[in-house]
């Protein structure tokens, strides 16, 4: 029970990291000033976000570019703490682990399904042509 109870959570806190992965990067990298981050779901400029942030100068650009695949750094960073979570026990914290690595591997998969089939503002193909929004 205590999977499905954490589920939101470990969702919330999924996307939060994913978010703040590329805050760090953006800023880390490329000396971006961070401007926000709405790790809940909402919409903007008519679309739907799980969660989004956001950070001065416009668009980065250039291939293979850190910013856009820092989530996987992100979701194997949350697996690693799961894992460690899971030997820790008990159940109910295993349990939650468990949660959050699932959300962890989602996103993790939707990047990969970006890469191959998504949209130009998706992080995976982002990370494959660079950031060409204008
Ligand atoms: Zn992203």
């Amino acid at each position: 029970m205590w999977f499905f109870y954490m589920l939101p959570i470990a969702w919330l806190f999924q996307n939060t990291v994913h978010e703040v992965s590329h805050l760090f990067f953006a800023l880390r990298r490329h000396n971006r000033t961070p401007l926000g981050l709405w790790p809940y779901p909402h919409r903007y400029n008519g679309r739907f976000y799980f969660a989004r942030c956001a950070w001065d100068g416009g668009p980065i650009e250039g291939k293979r570019d850190i910013v856009w695949v820092a989530p996987l750094v992100g979701a194997a960073l949350v697996g690693v703490l799961a894992a460690l979570a899971v030997l820790a026990q008990p159940q109910s914290v295993a349990n939650g682990a468990l949660a959050f690595t699932v959300c962890a591997m989602i996103d993790a998969i939707w990047w990969f399904r970006g890469y191959l089939w998504g949209s130009r503002s998706s992080d995976g193909k982002r990370w494959r042509y660079g950031d060409e929004r204008g």
